[in-house]
């Protein structure tokens, strides 16, 4: 029977590194929220490869002293807390004196540091866990961690790794919530040699995030702030109508931390059940501040969900405080619903009423003329161009029994009857009953026609007759630059304009126009899902496609007997009638012999 011992220190330290580092972005937050607990003003964060072959993170903080840095190595060595009691009373991010040992376990890392009143900085450096030298540097004051090749000690983690691309944009995720957090420090991150965002000291939330996340963003926002026994809010919020398609910008801190909260985030979505579309979610930037005895952030090392006491009184007070907000502006819609991201050209004194996409909306030729128009018409005799569907298609969407389409296609005596809920367009055949789902039918007939435009390369561009000026985050610039080209192919017309400043001068024929700007940052969304990444073509025409028929294309207007009857013959003419371009079905049908039977003839 083996005996028991006590590890070693380098292997204690490997497994709590397990805990705390499971991953490079979880390096970058235990290194930031030191330099900030270090008082530093100013932060510059440098990554390479995903932060697993480099990550540096540099402050002017007040730095430590040789015997300080060589303790700040050791287990549960922490200046932050002495006792228990401290825990309540909380002031700085660290408090475990964990991360700084657990991280040299895992790397290879190298400290510098200096205090203001030293000649002399030091430094030390760690390999895997085994200590290499200390030695005297010179250095400003402030301190500087180099951790590279990480987890190159620990296989079983480094396999746990995702893609570069992914770590990364942890990464920057994680660095922006601080950045936000803490708009009096300047932040600078740079990934790959590349800046990804520098922001000055900022006097203002609000002026950080129209550093990092762009002037409209910030335009597009409005200030909440509401107190009640103990609980404290404030932040930015996004004005009604204003929706992302992920919840990414839904960020929400307590006591200064970036947290995960489901009460925080179910709080907010609920609060624009009337403002935002359904299956869209608003943005946020909230802070919430109250005792920390009522709030639970140990839940686990690295996570940062965070439980509250009260999670009732909580969630009660953030939808109070934001439905408030929003209502004061439903009150007041002239001065409310001032024009935003939409149309940033008219913003201030433009004329009252409803919101700038609607009104532009209006100004424009009805869709139904324009769907009509650039295609050619399907027939059913006709077979539609066959389009080779992607393997992801083939993977996410049930395909029909064989012979179940040309049963479909082979009714006959089709007779419209009428529309139901506004939704259904019911008709009867020779079979029974069959309830075409009008949305689910127009998504697939417009799935299938772009991706056979895309096919033959005939999309055509519609320019604007005011180009939409749109301002993005440095991230998502990046990855829009990625993807210019693709999407110019494909019926865009989207020019740089400058840093993190673009100009959509045409939009794809089936779009409207004033959906452009809206398409544009949902298609952001989706290129930062990983999305139209796909080096193969074809699977990225197809997402496009995909995310086209989905979220750009409108329903028309007429819902005359000829309009329904050609709406049955586009669906039919397709590959793939029977589900919309997410697999779901696009009409329901009930025989005459079911109904025979449920009447019981
Ligand atoms: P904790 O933050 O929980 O105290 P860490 O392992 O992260 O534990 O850090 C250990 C100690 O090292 C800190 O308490 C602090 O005194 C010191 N330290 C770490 N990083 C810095 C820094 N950037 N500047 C000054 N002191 C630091
Ligand atoms: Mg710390």
């Amino acid at each position: 029977m083996a005996s028991i011992r006590i590890l070693s220190d380098r292997v204690a330290n490997q497994i709590a590194a397990g805990e705390v580092i499971e991953r490079p972005a979880a390096v970058v937050k235990e290194l930031v929220e030191n330099s900030l607990d270090a008082g530093a003003t100013r932060i510059e964060v440098e990554f390479r490869a995903g932060g697993r072959a480099y990550i540096r993170v540099e402050d002017n903080g007040g730095g430590m002293t040789r015997d300080d840095a060589l303790l700040s190595l050791e287990r549960h060595a922490t200046s932050k807390i002495a006792e228990t009691a401290d825990l309540d009373r909380l002031a700085t991010f660290g408090f475990r004196g964990e991360a700084l040992p657990s991280i040299a376990s895992v790397a290879r890392f190298e400290l510098q540091t200096r205090t203001p009143e030293e000649e002399a900085g030091t430094e030390i450096l760690i390999n895997g866990g085994k200590f290499v030298h200390v030695r005297d540097c010179g250095r400003p004051a402030g301190t500087r961690l180099v951790v590279s090749q990480l987890f190159n000690s620990v296989p079983a983690r480094r396999k746990f790794l995702k893609s570069d691309a992914t770590e990364s944009a942890h990464i920057i995720h994680c660095v922006r919530l601080y950045a936000l957090a803490c708009p009096q420090a300047a932040f600078t991150l740079i990934e790959d040699g590349r800046v990804i965002f520098r922001s000055p000291e900022c006097a203002t939330t609000a002026e950080r995030v129209a550093e990092i996340f762009g002037r409209q963003v910030a335009e597009s926002l409005l200030a909440v702030e509401a107190t009640e026994a103990g609980l404290a809010l404030r932040g930015l919020i996004s004005r009604p109508g204003v929706g992302r398609a992920t919840r990414h910008e839904m960020i929400t801190y307590v006591n200064r931390r970036p947290v995960d909260s489901r009460t925080l985030s179910y709080a907010l979505i609920e609060s624009y059940h009337d403002a935002v579309t359904k299956g869209r979610y608003p943005l946020a930037f909230l802070f919430l501040d109250l005792d920390p005895a009522a709030v639970d952030v140990n839940v686990h090392p690295a996570k940062r969900e965070v439980r509250f006491r009260n999670e009732t009184q909580v969630r009660s007070f953030v939808i109070r405080a934001v439905l408030d907000r929003l209502r004061e502006l439903t009150a007041a819609p002239l001065s409310g619903m001032a024009p935003t991201a939409a149309m940033p050209g008219n913003s201030g004194a433009s004329p009252a009423g409803p919101a700038p996409a609607v009104a532009v909306a209006a100004a424009v030729a009805p869709l139904e003329s324009r769907i009509a128009a650039p295609f050619p018409a399907y027939r059913l005799s006709t077979p539609p161009p066959a389009v080779p569907i992607a393997a992801a298609l083939a993977a996410s969407v049930s395909v029909p029994a064989a012979g179940q389409v040309e049963r479909l296609r082979a009714r006959a005596g089709w007779r419209y009857v009428g529309l139901a809920h506004g939704v259904y367009a019911l008709f009867e055949t020779d079979a029974g009953l069959l309830l075409l789902d009008r949305r689910a039918a127009h998504e697939r007939v417009w799935y299938e026609r772009l991706r056979a435009q895309f096919a033959a390369a005939r999309v055509a561009t519609q320019r604007l007759l005011l180009a939409v000026p749109v301002e993005l985050d440095a991230i998502m610039s990046a990855l829009l630059l990625d993807r210019l080209e693709f999407l110019n192919q494909h019926g865009f017309e989207i020019v740089e304009f400058g840093r993190n400043f673009f100009r959509v001068e045409g939009v794809p024929e089936w779009m409207d126009p004033a959906d452009a700007e809206a398409f544009l940052r949902d298609l952001l969304g989706a290129l930062r899902e990983g999305l139209l990444t796909a080096r193969d073509i074809e699977l990225a025409r197809d997402e496009l496609a995909r995310l086209a028929a989905l979220r750009a294309v409108r329903l028309p207007d007429g819902t005359s007997e000829a309009e329904m009857h050609s709406l049955v013959s586009q669906l039919f003419a397709c590959r793939q009638p029977m589900t919309n371009p997410t697999g779901k079905p696009t009409y329901v049908e009930l025989s005459y012999s079911e109904l025979a039977r449920r009447f019981q003839r």
